[in-house]
């Protein structure tokens, strides 16, 4: 549990109302100078931290408002930033933060896990009538919801990232290539999703309840409230990436988050996956492992503006649901020479066959299971022969539905940098 979470000690005032219109591209701005330890100077370090940064710039679309001092007489602040090279905090009196702008502070020290992210944070002091503004300003950056109660947006002006240096770094933006290589691409996403304020920002907790995220996008995308690991900063842990059970991924592991990947850095769209919020990571096979709908979800329940068409909808296989008299209907885009088999179960151990394989047929299929169980079911669709969806899950629970496309890894076993504690 290395995330650190901001301390504010601002009370809750009135709105601070935006004046702008129009959502703005934000720019997260990568700020080296604490990086006294040299983590960055190594081989393609920062070509790969911008490239996570740009991936967040190409999702999130916030608008957020510009810190000055110098435009608010009689008021101040000091950012308050988490030192990467020494973990201490240090203060910068009077920071000017640009509209629009977050500022990531990137570097390295000896961590037990592999990496750290989290918010920055601020003391304030101010006098005169507009002090209540100024302070209303610094806690929301123009973001209403920053300031309601309990709040449900963020206006962060930036974060710190670390890096241990006690470990050997895969740099690669394509895939991961094992040899005892920790992916970086795959723990600077981690974190900066921390950074961002997953498990960190006011706003996430609005939603933690108990061991239960009820964020409403995250619900959504999976099918029901989402397991947190204890502490409530990730999801649940799915267990696989001890030193003693280094398996790396089960497909039917009941403590798996699944979701499905969003494209980018080597994996498809649409691949299936741990969701990348899971506190421990292990590598499985040559993929790294990347963002997927939930943690896209999980930053729109943050307050993130997440652009529209990040998430495309799955390419062959949908599910609905009949809520009129409790049936459901699995129904998808069969393609020929294919066999498909359905099956359900309430645990995602015990698979029962719903019938016959429905096979040599092009088109779209409805397969009805007509008296499905009370509360969470959930359906395999089995293809055969294997394709790159060779199996799809399903989650029904009466009245919602879910659904994701699961592709079977060929090398579960290779976990020789097991235990990414972060
Ligand atoms: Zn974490």
């Amino acid at each position: 549990m290395n995330d650190f979470r901001l301390a504010r000690s601002l009370g809750v005032g009135a709105l601070y109302a935006s004046t702008s219109l129009l959502a703005s591209a934000m720019e997260i701005e990568i700020d080296y100078t604490l990086d006294t330890n040299g983590f960055f100077n190594q081989a393609g370090s920062k070509e790969a931290m911008r490239a996570v940064c740009d991936y967040f710039e190409g999702i999130l679309a916030d608008d957020l408002a510009r810190i000055d001092q110098a435009q608010w007489p009689g008021n101040s602040w000091i950012a308050r930033v988490r030192n990467p090279a020494t973990g201490n905090v240090d203060t910068f009196p009077g920071k000017v933060i640009p509209a629009n702008t977050y500022i990531l502070y990137a570097g390295g020290r000896n961590l037990n896990g592999a990496g750290q992210g989290g918010q920055n944070f601020y003391s304030a002091s101010g006098s005169g009538p507009n002090s209540q503004q100024w302070f209303d300003l610094l806690q929301s950056r123009g973001e209403p919801g920053a300031l309601a109660n309990p709040p449900t947006d963020a206006g962060p002006w930036g974060g710190s990232i670390t890096f241990s240096t006690s470990r050997t770094w895969n740099f690669s933006q394509t895939a991961s290539v094992g040899g005892g290589r920790s992916d970086f691409i795959t723990i600077a996403l981690h974190e900066v999703c921390h950074a961002l304020g997953m498990g960190t920002e006011d706003s996430w907790n609005t939603y933690v309840n108990g061991a239960s995220f009820t964020g409403p996008k995250s619900t959504a995308s999976y099918g029901g409230n989402v397991p947190l690991q204890s502490g409530g900063r990730h999801w649940r842990d799915d267990g696989m990436c001890t030193s003693s059970t280094a398996t790396g991924y089960s497909p039917s592991n009941p403590l798996n988050v699944l979701s499905r990947a969003v494209g980018q850095f080597g994996v498809t769209e649409g691949q299936n996956q741990i969701a990348l919020l899971d506190p421990v990571s292990c590598r499985v096979g040559s993929k790294l492992k990347v963002m997927t709908a939930l943690e896209v979800a999980g930053l729109d329940d943050v307050g993130w503006e997440i652009k529209t068409g990040i998430i495309t909808p799955l390419p062959e296989l949908a599910i609905s649901v009949n809520q009129d008299n409790g049936a459901v209907t699995l129904s998808w885009l069969a393609n020929p020479d294919r066999v498909y088999q359905v099956q359900e179960s309430g645990t995602l151990q015990d698979w029962v066959d719903l019938g016959n394989p429905v096979s040599l047929r092009s088109g779209p299929v409805n397969f009805p299971d007509g008296d499905p169980p009370i509360g969470r079911n959930f359906y395999r669709l089995h293809v055969d022969p294997p394709s790159s969806s060779d199996v799809a899950f399903a989650l029904a629970n009466r009245s919602s539905y879910y659904l994701t496309v699961e592709t079977e890894p060929n090398d579960v076993s290779d976990c020789d940098i097991c235990a990414d504690g972060h």
